[in-house]
């Protein structure tokens, strides 16, 4: 599956591209430029601003870039007609369902996305922000995604708020500056409580869906069974991946093959 060309999406990827963009501006060139000149403190700000920067831009691709976990199309078209007739299928595969849309039978758990017009393993929401789905395969970087988001809201409020407390007594700077650093550092804060709100709350939202293993489509649909009792670590580790959980904090291991490779079909259409 590529890019979806969803008009919203595209312009919700922009825009966050662009606050990006725009809090790393603010903070290297009306912060730590004018604020910290003759600090060693100001080095330190900057490589750790744009790590946080790096990290996030690397999360975010993946999420967007990555199949959420398409269920492939068949080969050849399926005959519903048969489908209650059947019964060998449907016992092997108690919960697979059909979907009329890609005209294909589906794993327990994928649903269809009119957005992405496929129908996507443990999808959990079609989010404007990534312009994907959020499912099966990308979850753990959407996860990261919103992670560093807030991280980097954080972090700017620290530093504007840091700026404010300890104005630099030694730096020049003329009235004109003064007067750009106060309104670029306002409209930070606007942006960084902003998003970073925003953020916390779907970040809250993800992991309730996580830890008691229902999505948000399945909440919706009120669909019960998936409610199971499992260990909330081992729940995690199924987004995350089966590594170290420090390293579930890195757009850069890979996850655990075992789930998303499941054989889609396996009796003749
Ligand atoms: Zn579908
Ligand atoms: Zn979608």
């Amino acid at each position: 599956m590529g890019f979806v060309k969803d008009p919203c999406g595209i312009v919700c990827v922009l825009v966050t591209y662009l606050a990006v963009l725009y809090a790393d501006y603010v903070v290297t060139r009306w912060i730590i430029l004018q604020t910290m000149q003759n600090s060693l403190w100001a080095p330190f700000h900057v490589v750790a601003f744009n790590t946080i920067v790096f990290l996030l831009s690397m999360a975010h691709l993946k999420a967007v870039l990555l199949d959420p976990g398409t269920v492939p199309l068949p080969q050849t078209r399926i005959d519903f007609s048969d489908l209650h007739s059947e019964r060998n299928y449907n016992r092997e595969h108690e919960e697979w369902t059909v979907c009329t849309r890609c005209e294909t039978y589906r794993p327990p758990r994928a649903h269809h996305c009119r957005i992405c017009k496929r129908c996507i393993r443990r999808m959990d929401h079609h989010c404007p922000w990534i312009n994907n789905c959020v499912g099966e395969r990308n979850q753990k970087y959407f996860l990261q995604f919103l992670m560093y988001v807030c991280a980097l809201a954080l972090y700017s409020i620290f530093l504007i708020i840091a700026s404010w407390v300890y104005p630099c007594e030694n730096c020049s700077t003329t009235v004109p500056e003064t007067q750009s650093r106060m309104l670029h550092s306002v409209l930070l804060l606007l942006e960084s409580a902003l998003f970073g709100l925003f953020v916390i709350a779907i970040m809250v939202d993800q992991m309730h869906a996580i830890l008691y293993d229902e999505t948000a489509v399945e909440a919706v649909q009120q669909k019960g069974p998936y409610r199971s009792h499992r260990p909330k670590m081992a729940l995690l580790a199924e987004v995350c991946g089966r590594g170290h959980p420090a390293m579930w904090l890195f757009p850069c291991a890979t996850l655990n093959r075992k789930h998303h490779d499941v054989p889609l079909l396996s009796h003749d259409v």
